[in-house]
């Protein structure tokens, strides 16, 4: 049925960049198999669900939303994709994204952008646009993002969906194509709050080959996304998230969402944490250092495309030539950025700058944890921008990460959840919650207090 569905719609939506009709139809019958043995492997055995392009699945195409990778077929699997095939689910494809994860509308991809169901002139977010669509499109029931500075909370807020960056740690990179290793976090993403829950669940907990796993047990997400029940949670308004520059439609569903979990029984608390409103500008500092030197392992010899090997030519003009051609401009501008940023006599006025930011912003949480239970703000300053109104301009694009970028620089977990249309123009608005990190429970109990 999704098959059909995908193959229906994805040439006005193109929220998959691969649709793997063989291995999906292999892996249901196996699922069908089981199911008449009363073998099942769990709740989400059989259920089909959309993975996004950075996670590598073994034998199928992996791009990363990049040229500089077309044609590569990884040797091995993600821990995340590896746990999703151990419980039965059935991977229908790789969903589009901006290229190594580096945006925020899916226009950065290599391969063209991705349209917003609802609105099909509108971006569906970045950089997990195509996953998040296909969930808005009813492709899939299930999908997997990931979360460097937002990429699994916006697609979700702006396609209606919801979408869960777990605590940084809490889920494995390990095969995951890197974009900011102190960052990147692989997450859930579905239509239901529920849903997500039992997919987080799916995915999480420790993995020895990543090396920043955290070795403890999975936060109880399941039990609060079935519970729901917020009396007596300490809710906290960041007052520097929201306000001016926040489209009022979006104001104004987040002020009647705050108001909706108060009369739920919840305690409502204005809470201030000053320094985040460095942390847009620490993130493209960080974010470009490290992304600088992840991308140098994609020399012309070890993966994908390779321009200019004419055999006459060094490998240093081979490699020149596939990184001119294999990268697009997003990856080139964080690039020089990043070197920049790290070069010697810059490193300490810039990257090192940027890392005292980086504990000021985790500092302001351990404080406001203190006094309250979960943070909450809008996922993000608009609804569903105009597909190219953005591309010529970074730095609007970048403005949209707002409010999702703090809790990726302390490592604490956030979810974006769906509450309604905006009364400006009937699409989408999220509603962020944040709590501490291996707290992802409280996310799910506020998640549930509002479906
Ligand atoms: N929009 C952010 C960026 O461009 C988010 C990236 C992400 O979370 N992968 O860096």
């Amino acid at each position: 049925v999704h098959l059909d569905r995908i193959a229906e719609t994805d040439e006005a939506i193109h929220a998959f960049l691969h649709v793997d009709t063989d291995g999906a139809l292999a892996a249901a019958a196996a699922a069908d198999e089981r199911r008449a043995a009363a073998e099942s492997r769990g709740p989400l055995d059989g259920v089909p669900l959309a993975l996004k392009d950075v996670l590598t699945q073994r034998g199928v195409p992996t791009t990363a939303g990049s040229r500089i990778l077309e044609g590569w077929r990884p040797p091995y699997s993600a821990t995340v994709t590896q746990r999703l095939v151990d419980a039965g689910l059935v991977i229908l494809g790789k969903t589009n994204m901006d290229e190594f994860a580096m945006g925020s509308s899916t226009e950065n991809s290599g391969y063209g952008p991705t349209h917003n169901p609802w609105d099909l002139t509108k971006i569906p977010g970045g950089s997990g646009g195509g996953s998040a669509a296909a969930l808005a499109a009813r492709q899939a029931p299930l999908a997997i993002g990931t979360d460097t500075g937002g990429s699994i909370r916006q697609p979700g807020a702006v396609t209606g969906t919801v979408g869960v960056k777990p605590t940084y740690g809490g889920t494995s990179r390990y095969g995951l194509i890197a974009l900011a290793s102190s960052l990147d976090t692989p997450g859930p993403c579905a239509r239901t709050v529920l849903d997500t829950a039992l997919l987080h669940e799916v995915i999480a907990g420790h993995d020895p080959r990543d090396a920043t796993s955290i070795d403890a047990p999975v936060p109880a997400v399941v039990e609060a996304a079935r519970n729901g029940d917020v009396t007596g949670m300490r809710i906290g308004v960041v007052r520097e998230l929201g306000g001016e520059g926040y489209a009022p439609g979006v104001q104004s569903k987040f002020t009647q969402t705050v108001a909706l979990l108060e009369s739920l029984g919840a305690e409502v608390i204005e809470v201030s944490c000053p320094n985040f409103v460095h942390a847009l500008a620490a993130y493209y500092l960080v974010l470009p250092a490290e992304c600088s030197s992840n991308l140098a392992r994609f020399d012309a010899m070890r993966y994908g495309l390779r321009v200019g090997d004419d055999g006459v030519r060094s490998a240093e003009e081979v490699m020149n030539l596939t990184r001119e051609a294999g990268f697009g401009d997003e990856v080139k501008r964080r690039i020089i950025l990043g070197t920049y940023a790290l070069s010697a006599g810059y490193y300490d006025a810039y990257y090192g700058s940027a890392q005292k930011v980086r504990t000021l912003i985790k500092n302001d949480f351990d404080a406001a944890f203190d006094t309250v239970d979960v943070l909450v703000s809008p996922t993000a300053p608009t609804t569903a921008f105009n597909l190219g109104e953005r591309v010529d301009d970074p730095l609007a694009m970048y403005l949209n990460d707002l409010c999702t970028i703090p809790a990726n620089l302390a490592g604490v977990s956030a979810g974006s959840f769906p509450v309604g249309v905006s009364a400006d123009d009937g699409l989408p608005v999220g509603f962020q919650v944040m709590a501490p990190a291996m707290a992802d429970d409280r996310l799910y109990t506020v998640g549930a207090a509002l479906e």
